[in-house]
């Protein structure tokens, strides 16, 4: 790695019904890639009938907190583990959603748009629908989305912030209304003063890109919007992947630190390159 490892805030387990690995495994992962602080995030609890399949059951709530508290305790000393949740934003959701929250003590939450209406876009068995959808239409509607979940209070970290592009659908380049949508997007963000998630996850998907675009990363570098690191790891091996192509990313973008959590409390951390072992050998000959 060119650069010193940052929290990776992003990470599932097997309750979502779609990743594999215990709290245990997923640390022992963070600490072989050399990290230093992790936070589970697994796919909160919904309302009755939001899109069940893919998330634990409220009745699992208590054993996933047990779980990753005692690996907290487990790991004391080694890594740092966060307690943190990644919960849909679905409109009409709202209610349930801060409830869940205020019931329990979090580091952290991450908003996520999974849905436009009743579709879930980023589904491999719903892909279909993207031959209904206009794109444009498609991407506008997510922003839309985006911004309101920034807007809503509920949450500290926007997940994922363009997922919409996950299987590679593309609207034209110069969408005066897909930049638009982003621009207010973005605007939202920054005035809900909550972070933005730059994901490795979507390198490992179709679109093979960083979430968001480096477009949108520079932009939110103008805005001085705080940035953190995920990546959705749905699996051990996934932990902290790509790391190092984000961190190379927001360097590019003039960005210098990354949003770190505790209690709900937002603190920046700086990005630091390795010192290399050639740099150390040249200073130290001449
Ligand atoms: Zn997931
Ligand atoms: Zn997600």
């Amino acid at each position: 790695m060119k650069f010193q490892a940052v929290p990776d805030y992003h990470m599932h387990t097997p309750r979502c019904n779609h990743a594999i690995g215990t709290v245990t495994e997923y640390a022992e992962a963070a600490l072989l890639v050399g990290l230093e602080e992790i936070g589970m995030s697994d796919h909160s609890p919904m309302p009755e009938g939001f899109d069940k399949a893919w998330r634990m059951d409220r009745s699992e709530l208590d054993a996933y907190l047990n779980e990753v508290s005692e690996a907290q305790n487990i790991f004391a000393g080694r890594l740092d583990i966060k307690m943190g949740l990644e919960a849909d934003f679905h409109p009409g959701t709202e209610s349930y959603v801060k409830e869940m929250i205020a019931a329990h003590d979090w580091d952290y939450v991450i908003g996520s748009v999974h849905y436009i209406d009743a579709w879930g876009f980023d589904n491999p068995d719903e892909v279909k629908q993207w031959e209904v959808w206009d794109v444009e239409d498609a991407y506008c509607a997510y922003y839309e989305l985006v911004a309101a979940s920034a807007g809503s209070g509920l949450f500290d970290i926007i997940g994922h912030p363009d997922l919409i592009k996950k299987f590679g659908h593309r609207p034209p380049l110069d969408s005066q209304r897909v930049l638009d949508a982003e621009e207010r997007m973005l605007v939202a963000v920054k005035k809900a003063d909550v972070a933005l998630e730059v994901s490795s996850a979507g390198l490992r998907k179709p679109v093979c890109e960083v979430y968001p675009h480096a477009r949108i990363i520079a932009r939110a570098a103008e805005l001085e919007i705080p940035v953190s690191f995920g990546s959705d790891a749905h699996a051990p091996g996934e932990v902290g992947h790509a790391m190092d192509v984000c961190l190379g990313m927001l360097e590019m973008c003039g960005i210098h630190e990354v949003a770190a959590f505790s209690g709900r409390e937002r603190r920046m951390q700086s990005i630091k390159r390795k010192t290399s072992v050639t740099q150390k050998s040249v200073s130290a000959g001449t």
